[in-house]
């Protein structure tokens, strides 16, 4: 079976679980080949429902979680995302197949910041391999601090797991109306995702499920 047969086996397979409803983002988990941002090794489980590990001590989130965090950031086209933990670059990929697909009119960009340097220089040349360099700018440095260069975002997804205090920079940098979507609890026992919607001053909060992300380091993070 090709990667590509896989790839719609398991949309497929997500779509009738419940988890794939839109319509866009069911096209962008279709056109994103998962497979290219996994290290060789790893690229025979690409298209399982699973978690897998992208060096470093890192892993890339199960699909239906991108698929999950894609749906609750309701992405448009024209929209600014920030994602904190880049690790193998396919989440940020998704996000702006979604936010700048070809032919876009307003085509939207992603930044993402990664903390390791090498897992910076790998999803570089996976966004490079795939196609998506010229959507995502990928930056080396402690994402608890946001990129305040371009802020405001639409958007900001967090794919490592933050404090249940979290770093106060997301909520700064969101402009009004925009939707923040983040892993937050324990660092060893698992976190909730919350769907944050900011309105001026007023934080709508929605509290999604229990998940398990790697945890978020840096200044406003977990200690190492
Ligand atoms: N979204 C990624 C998976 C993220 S795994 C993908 O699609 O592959 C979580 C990532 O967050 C790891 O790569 C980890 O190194 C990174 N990370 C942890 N703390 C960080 C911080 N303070 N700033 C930036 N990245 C961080």
């Amino acid at each position: 079976m090709s990667f590509e047969e896989k790839r719609k086996d398991l949309i497929d397979d997500l779509k009738k679980r419940g988890v794939l409803t839109n319509a866009e983002v069911i096209r962008a988990m279709l056109k994103v080949p998962r497979h290219l941002f996994l290290p060789e090794e790893a690229r025979s489980s690409a298209y399982m429902d699973s978690p897998l590990l992208i060096g470093m001590n890192q892993t890339i989130s199960a699909p239906h979680m991108n698929a999950m965090m894609c749906e609750y950031l309701k992405l448009e086209e024209g929209d600014k995302v920030l994602e904190i933990g880049t690790g193998s670059g396919y989440h940020a990929a998704l996000c702006a197949e979604l936010v700048a697909p070809d032919g876009a009119r307003t085509p939207g960009h992603v930044y993402t910041i990664e903390y390791h340097e090498e897992l910076v220089k790998n999803a570089i040349n996976n966004l490079k391999v795939t196609g998506y360099d010229d959507r995502v700018t990928v930056l080396h440095a402690d994402g608890t601090l946001g990129y305040p260069q371009e802020a405001p975002y639409d958007k900001i997804l967090v794919t490592a797991a933050s404090p249940e205090k979290v770093p106060q920079a997301f909520k700064d940098q969101l402009r009004d109306g925009g939707i923040l979507c983040i892993p937050a609890g324990s660092k060893n026992y698992g976190q909730t995702l919350y769907v944050v919607r900011k309105h001026g001053n007023v934080f709508e909060i929605d509290k999604k499920c229990g998940v398990r992300f790697v945890p978020l380091v840096g200044q406003y993070g977990f200690e190492n």
